[in-house]
């Protein structure tokens, strides 16, 4: 592993980058919920980038038939962790399935869309980095997966 203090709004950036045609010729809206200043985690960036991509990419096919598409990332720093979030506000995840959805080839999507191990993956990647990723239904629709690190004190 390659261990480093990361930007978590910056990672969060490469990660958007990726999908910036997509997200420039739709009218999916992009919500920022974050402080002002910089926010540090130790982790591999590439790693954590790979995550939010993951998470993004299902938010954005989640919310594909959806009227008016809101992807809503945000960092909060609480004590000692900093909680990033992925939501949307798509159809969300069936209660029944949940506890299924970060197993290696579990998906919902037909063959072509989805291989199923994205989420599997992503949080063998944050378990890796001490920290934990869980998934959970807004109470007002759509899907929200939080990844809780601990914070990096080493650069503030
Ligand atoms: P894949 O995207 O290839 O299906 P993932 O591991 O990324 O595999 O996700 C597994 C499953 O979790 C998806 O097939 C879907 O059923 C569910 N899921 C993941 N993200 C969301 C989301 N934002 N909204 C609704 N369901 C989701
Ligand atoms: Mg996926």
């Amino acid at each position: 592993d390659n261990l480093t203090s990361v930007s978590v709004p910056r990672c969060f950036e490469y990660a958007l980058r990726l999908f910036q045609a997509r997200l420039r010729d739709t009218d999916i809206a992009v919500e920022f919920h974050w402080p002002q200043g910089d926010v540090w985690v130790r982790a591999d960036l590439v790693r954590l980038e790979q995550v939010l991509v993951n998470l993004i990419g299902n938010a954005l096919q989640a919310m594909a038939d959806v009227a008016k598409p809101r992807l809503m990332l945000s960092i909060e720093q609480r004590g000692d962790e900093v909680v990033l979030g992925v939501a949307d506000n798509g159809p969300g995840i069936d209660e029944a399935l949940l506890p299924s959805i970060f197993e290696p080839f579990f998906t919902t999507k037909s063959p072509g869309s989805g291989l199923g191990l994205g989420l599997s993956i992503s949080s063998r990647i944050i378990d890796d980095l001490g920290g934990r990723l869980r998934a959970e239904n807004r109470p007002q629709g759509g899907a929200l997966f939080t990844i809780t690190l601990p914070c990096d004190h080493t650069s503030t």
